[in-house]
């Protein structure tokens, strides 16, 4: 998917490099294809979410190493500006406890503010850590929802 339709996009679209991947969680729909876009683009950071050790993630760890990405993982609370966006990040949150193998909720979610406009990107977060956020008071409205794990029964409450 990042070799035959992610990367040929992008080049259409004019972008020969990109400054971060980012990688919400290690389960291979999300993870498949981003080997072959730190391949093609050379991102400078690679941001993510929990990542247990497993093939897909070593998959993207070995490129990102070979290209000089330096790898980040990124946890709630923080705030932080980037490239004339400011970011939140909304989870993992601190007391969260990984398993060994990769789960949904290792997902990182970002709230990305540009101008006026603002994006949640909720990666496979399930309905507990959705509930989680919706109870902070640092979950302020967004334009745009990219809702949590495709819009499962297993996230996407009503009331988020
Ligand atoms: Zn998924």
């Amino acid at each position: 998917m990042g070799e035959d339709v992610v990367a040929p996009y992008l080049w259409d679209r004019g972008f020969r490099s990109l400054d971060v991947v980012v990688l919400s969680h290690a389960h291979e729909d999300h993870s498949g294809g981003l080997a072959s876009l730190i391949a093609a683009f050379h991102p400078r950071e690679v941001w993510t979410g929990f990542t247990p050790n497993g093939p897909e993630w070593r998959a993207v760890r070995d490129k990102a190493v070979a290209v000089g990405a330096r790898i980040m993982p990124i946890r709630a609370p923080s705030q932080f500006a980037f490239g004339g966006t400011a970011i939140e990040v909304l989870a993992p949150a601190p007391d969260y406890v990984p398993l060994d193998e990769p789960k949904n909720n290792d997902s990182l979610v970002l709230r990305v503010t540009f101008g006026q406009r603002s994006f949640l990107l909720t990666g496979d977060v399930e309905r507990g850590i959705e509930q989680e956020m919706a109870f902070t008071n640092e979950l302020r409205p967004s334009d745009v929802l990219k809702v949590a794990h495709h819009g499962s029964r297993t996230a996407v409450r009503k009331s988020f």
